[in-house]
């Protein structure tokens, strides 16, 4: 099999083809790098069709011209495309001229390495200046990465002289990047908002799993009417909330204003109580919660609730499901049983119901 030689000396030895003529690629500072026109043409289709373009075209004496980046440069590039090789040393001192090379002169496995090795290198200070390079050499990935970097850091980047070159030169590049920081911060409060809302709907949904509990099994200090209060004070799990509920339930049986004459915490508690029975899943007769069969019996007569309540009720519905399920995977987990409720004799007759 045919070794490709790693460099253009190396060439004229390997190749053993001593009459083929060299191509010599002229860089700006005038340096001449004589190069194999097959090798060339074979890691880039677009030097082959200058290299195979009719003569008349182009120079009678076989010169490329590589301008515009250092000569040093230019020779790293050239051994790249004898070699596919270049080291970590030469990425670190000609990414940006190698990658600028790599999408003019279509050397796509050279694009992937410098645009993996600008990503790593990227800094406050180079960021705008590598992504004015992504964005004209069509290199995407590096494209991204130099934008969210300068998304995430605007306050030190607008600082830099680049940025400040870019926004004289450049407005509306200034502009692309100014929209994707405003669509980012949108979406990131956006996705705040829905953390937030997330969270109330399990709170609701824990409610309603307190609600249940005090209403049928009983609590410290509120109780189910048809059983025997009892003297065991072990809080249950979810205590913080079930206690909360039960100095409401107290308050909402003894309060004189109640609904009507506008009590602000009988009315949450009465929203609760509507919210149990409109994801209750128990038969009427079963259910023990306060109110439960009254506002199922509203609903049945057709009362319309409006669009926000239905959504409320979706949304704790669906909380509800998703902490069951989590609960479940827990206790198969833990395989431990709840420590137990105590009930201690408030009688939940004494409701408003
Ligand atoms: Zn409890
Ligand atoms: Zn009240
Ligand atoms: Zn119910």
């Amino acid at each position: 099999m045919c070794r490709r030689p790693t460099s253009p000396s190396e060439s004229n030895d390997a190749s053993g083809d001593s009459t083929e003529t060299y191509i010599q690629i002229v860089t700006s500072g005038g340096r001449r790098i004589p190069a194999h026109p097959k090798i060339l043409a074979s890691a880039s289709t677009v030097l082959e069709s200058i290299i195979y373009k009719p003569r008349k075209h182009r120079s009678s004496e076989n010169i490329i011209p590589i301008l515009g980046v250092p000569c040093d440069a230019v020779e790293v590039f050239v051994g790249f495309l004898y070699s596919n090789k270049c080291t970590e040393e030469d990425m670190e001192k000609y990414g940006i001229h190698l990658l600028a090379l790599s999408h003019v002169y279509l050397v796509p496995q050279l694009k992937s390495r410098c645009t993996k090795a600008l990503i790593e290198r990227l800094t406050i200070e180079n960021v705008v200046d590598v992504l004015q390079l992504a964005r004209l050499c069509d290199a995407p990935d590096l494209y991204l990465k130099c934008v969210k970097l300068v998304s995430n850091s605007f306050k030190a980047v607008e600082k830099t002289e680049g940025w400040k070159f870019l926004q004289t030169n450049d407005p509306f590049l200034e502009l692309e990047i100014l929209q994707f920081i405003d669509e980012s911060e949108s979406w990131r409060n956006r996705s705040r908002k829905r953390r937030k809302e997330q969270s109330l709907f399990l709170q609701l949904s824990e409610a309603m799993d307190c609600l249940e509990h005090i209403c049928t099994d009983g609590c410290i200090s509120v109780g189910p009417y048809d059983k025997k209060p009892t003297r065991n004070i072990s809080p249950c799990s979810k205590f913080s909330t079930c206690q909360g509920l039960q100095l409401s339930i107290q308050h909402v049986a003894h309060c004189k204003k109640r609904v009507n004459e506008g009590c602000v915490r009988c009315k949450r508690m009465w929203q609760l109580f509507k919210l149990h029975s409109s994801i209750c899943e128990l038969p009427d007769s079963t259910c023990k919660v306060p109110l439960c069969r009254r506002f199922r019996t509203q609903n049945m007569k057709g009362k319309k609730q409006d669009g926000k309540w239905e959504l409320l009720v979706r949304k704790v519905t669906l909380a509800k499901a998703t902490s069951s399920l989590l609960l479940s995977k827990r206790k198969r987990n833990e395989k431990e049983p709840a420590p137990p409720c105590g009930i201690n004799g408030y009688d939940i007759r004494n409701l408003v119901c």
